[in-house]
């Protein structure tokens, strides 16, 4: 099983990525995630990407891929993965499709979480109270909401375009949404 999460901050991304991967048994590779381990840590990637992080911006293409490319090329990948925020730009569609290629796999499909902008801010700003997340400050949040509507959105169109695309409604109750997620995997597979 190999698919892609999208949707806006906030859409519960990593909630539902987590219940998908334990069901089917394969690693979730979140670049967020991936990215905060290495600022924590103090690494040479996360004292690059943390400036970016911090002001909401996308850390740069060249920087992201080669990460990705790493973590897919890895034993635990072999089975399968789930990417969740990556990618995230259409440099980045066009990386992971020659990836994909080298490694003579194919995506099942890409869920993409629909949520309103209500819903998303109050979300958002409850993970900022519990988790004490750097960007997630008003500013930055909007900032990342920006960038979403103009470099993320359009991959919709694409991943559609190539008929890979299920969209979920996201909002209700967690485990609601994940009968949903299983249903258009299920669909996307069949
Ligand atoms: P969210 O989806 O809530 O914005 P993430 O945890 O997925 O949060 O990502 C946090 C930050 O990590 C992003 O704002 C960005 O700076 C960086 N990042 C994550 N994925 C990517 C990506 N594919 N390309 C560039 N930057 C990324």
């Amino acid at each position: 099983m190999r698919l892609i999460f999208m949707g806006p901050p906030g859409a519960g991304k990593g909630t539902q990525a987590a219940a998908v991967c334990d069901r089917y048994g394969i690693p979730a590779i979140s670049t967020g995630d991936i990215f905060r381990a290495n600022v924590s840590a103090g690494t040479p990637l996360g004292i690059e990407a943390q400036t970016y992080m911090n002001a909401g911006d996308y850390v740069p293409d060249e920087v992201t891929n080669a990460m990705v490319r790493d973590r897919l090329s890895q034993q635990d990948c072999r089975r399968g993965f789930l990417l969740d925020g990556y990618p995230r730009t259409l440099e980045q569609v066009k990386e992971l499709d020659e990836m994909l290629a080298e490694l003579d796999v194919q995506l099942n499909g890409a869920i993409v979480l629909d949520t309103d902008a209500d819903e998303l801010l109050k979300r958002l700003l409850e993970r900022a109270r519990t988790e004490g997340r750097a960007d997630d400050t008003e500013d930055v949040i909007r900032r990342r909401q920006e960038l979403y509507a103009e470099q993320t959105a359009p991959l919709l169109a694409e991943y559609d375009a190539r008929g890979l695309l299920a969209s979920v409604n996201g909002i209700g109750r967690v485990d609601h949404v994940t009968d949903r997620v299983h249903t258009a995997i299920a669909r996307l597979t069949r």
